[in-house]
């Protein structure tokens, strides 16, 4: 469970709901449809907290010009800073 844009969504059981055209959680750009909990996370940590749009990794990595290993490993460093996107 978490909140977004003071809505709190609760996953399904099969781990995948469609969330309606506003709020659907597919990559913007590659349109993969199974982003992480991790992907969606770092887009919005790196990019806009209320983000409707969302990057995969590797459309993220090339959005900002780096590696995507490096957006892995801030992944990991987010987690240790406890952060709850991820
Ligand atoms: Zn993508």
């Amino acid at each position: 469970m978490w909140n977004i844009a003071g809505r709190t969504f609760l996953r399904s059981a099969s781990g995948r709901t469609k969330w309606g055209n506003c709020m659907k959680k597919s990559c913007c750009i590659c349109e993969k449809e199974t982003l992480t909990k991790n992907e969606i996370g770092l887009t919005k940590k790196l990019l806009d907290k209320n983000a409707k749009r969302f990057y995969c990794i590797d459309c993220l990595a090339m959005y900002l010009e780096v590696d995507p290993e490096i957006l892995l490993s801030k992944i990991e460093e987010f987690k240790e800073q406890g952060c709850t996107l991820f």
